[in-house]
């Protein structure tokens, strides 16, 4: 256990899992780290961030895949942009981001009720929300940075789910993935004004002033609040606090590299019912 996530290893590939969605036959999930793939220099070596030949992606995809059980013709990813556009993906969208070029410029957020349809989405300091409804099967990533924590895309993924699948918020499990930490992550007086904007969120809980204009912001505690304002309950919350800062030998991290590094990956599926081992 590395605090509240699981890191396994399958043929040399690392990646961790919530114990708490592990405990759901129907589902996969998982955040993949830097350790396991092909790729070189400061993309080594399992990176999912464009610019790295994109041979090397597509066969860091396949490992990922075959450790965990996703099927590769059923991934779907998103193209982010720090914004809160949420999409539904179904059969008609298997490859895109992936193998098919991106259809749409702004997507933080993807949800299903597809079974073999792999969600994906990509960090390397931002927030990874996790969402699953056993009740009605239903799965979603969001990304969450600053910016979609403040426009708050976990509570507006909460009630997409609600609305159109007909899900209750106090059934749906959520998990808040590896992200830049409350130990590392500094911010200036504008995202700190932003932060204060929120309803409901104690400032003096999720920032800690560090003297000169700046403050240690925790998008953890920010993003937890948010989907309990949304109506998830609070034992239905996982937060892994895994800071991406603090492990440069597990990921890859924006802060700590600047713009020379790779990225990571969310990825979450429904099982196709004949996969089901009951
Ligand atoms: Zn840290």
């Amino acid at each position: 256990m590395l605090n509240q996530m699981e890191l396994h290893e399958t043929d040399g590939v690392h990646y961790m899992t919530f114990p708490a969605l592990d405990e759901y036959p129907q589902l996969l999930h998982s955040f993949s780290t830097r350790v396991g793939g092909v790729s070189e220099g400061y993309y080594e070596s399992l990176n999912f961030r464009n610019g790295d030949a994109p041979d090397n992606i597509l066969e860091n995809y396949q490992r990922i895949c075959r450790a965990v059980g996703y099927e590769f013709d059923g991934l779907v990813a998103s193209a982010q942009d720090h914004h809160t556009t949420l999409r539904y993906v179904t059969e008609l969208e298997r490859g895109v981001g992936i193998t098919k070029p991106r259809d749409m410029d702004s997507v933080d957020g993807l949800y299903t009720d597809v079974p073999g349809i792999t969600l994906v989405t990509s960090y390397a300091d931002c927030v990874p929300l996790y969402f699953f409804d056993p009740t009605r099967n239903v799965i979603a990533l969001a990304h969450a940075g600053w910016r979609g924590t403040v426009q708050r895309i976990g509570e507006k993924m909460t009630e997409t789910l609600c609305r159109q699948f007909g899900c209750s918020s106090q059934d749906i499990i959520a998990a808040i993935g590896p992200s830049i930490g409350p130990c590392c992550y500094e911010v200036d007086e504008t995202v700190r004004e932003q932060v204060m904007r929120l309803d409901d969120i104690v400032p003096e809980e999720v920032l800690e002033e560090q003297g000169e204009g700046k403050y240690l912001l925790d998008l953890w505690e920010c993003n937890r609040r948010i989907l309990v304002l949304a109506g998830i309950p609070d034992e239905n919350i996982s937060v892994g606090e895994v800071c991406t800062k603090c492990h440069p030998e597990l990921f890859f991290s924006h802060r700590l590299l600047g713009e020379n590094r790779g990225g990571m990956v969310a990825m979450m599926s429904l099982k196709e019912a004949q996969s089901l081992d009951f």
